[in-house]
């Protein structure tokens, strides 16, 4: 083993080392289960634990949490807010696990096993997985959740257009909305 390993664990705090075992939510589950209830649900690894061999699992959460934020600061409920959320990131989140999971399957799955299934197996990663398979699984890493702020110019342009439709009071004119709108966002995007 290289000594700058040796090094690392020589100056590791032992006392800070914990061992978990890797965890992972079936795709089907997270497809079909029910992720929200009322104004209660779970986001980021609580929602899809996943393998790690997409390193996915803390960009997955930080989209949980644009799209959740989104989905709240435009519901007129929360629990409304929330099945917006859990109906937009369902299918995202399962694809990634399972992408995952079948990433570290073929990378690993092979190593142990000596017989026709190890060779099988790795059959399938060299000639099939890499070539075809993969391509299709980093493209999804490129993901565009969208904008945390885009329901300012939405919520801006409606109450513009009820000041409109009813004349706000004098001291409520639309560039105290616009300021309003922009300090919201600002502090969302914070
Ligand atoms: C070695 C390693 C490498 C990784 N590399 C990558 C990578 O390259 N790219 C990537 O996208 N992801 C990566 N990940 C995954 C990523 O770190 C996780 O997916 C991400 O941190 C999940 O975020 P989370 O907020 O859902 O959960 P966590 O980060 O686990 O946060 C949960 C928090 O809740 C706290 N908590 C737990 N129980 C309670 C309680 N009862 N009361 C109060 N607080 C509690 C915990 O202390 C913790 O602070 C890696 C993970 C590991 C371990």
């Amino acid at each position: 083993m290289p000594t700058e390993y040796h090094d690392v664990v020589r100056h590791s705090d032992l006392g800070n080392l914990s061992w978990a075992p890797l965890l992972y939510r079936n795709p089907l589950n997270i497809l079909t289960g029910n992720a929200g209830q009322g104004s209660v649900t779970v986001a980021g690894e609580a929602y899809h634990p996943m393998a790690p061999d997409m390193g996915q699992g803390g960009c997955a959460a930080l989209e949980d949490a644009v799209v959740l934020a989104r989905a709240l600061s435009s519901a007129a409920t929360p629990a409304e807010g929330i099945a917006a959320y859990v109906a937009e990131r369902r299918r995202r989140a399962a694809w990634i696990v399972a992408g995952a999971y079948l990433s570290g399957w073929v990378q690993q799955g092979g190593t142990n096993i000596h017989d026709v299934r190890g060779y099988m197996i790795k059959l399938f990663r060299d000639r099939i997985f890499y070539r075809f398979v993969f391509p299709r699984l980093a493209d999804t890493m490129w993901y565009n959740c969208g904008d945390l702020i885009t329901h300012c110019a939405t919520r801006k342009a409606k109450t513009a257009a009820l000041c409109m439709a009813k004349p706000p009071p004098k001291s409520w004119a639309v560039s105290s909305i616009d300021q309003a709108c922009n300090n919201a966002c600002g502090v969302l995007a914070k």
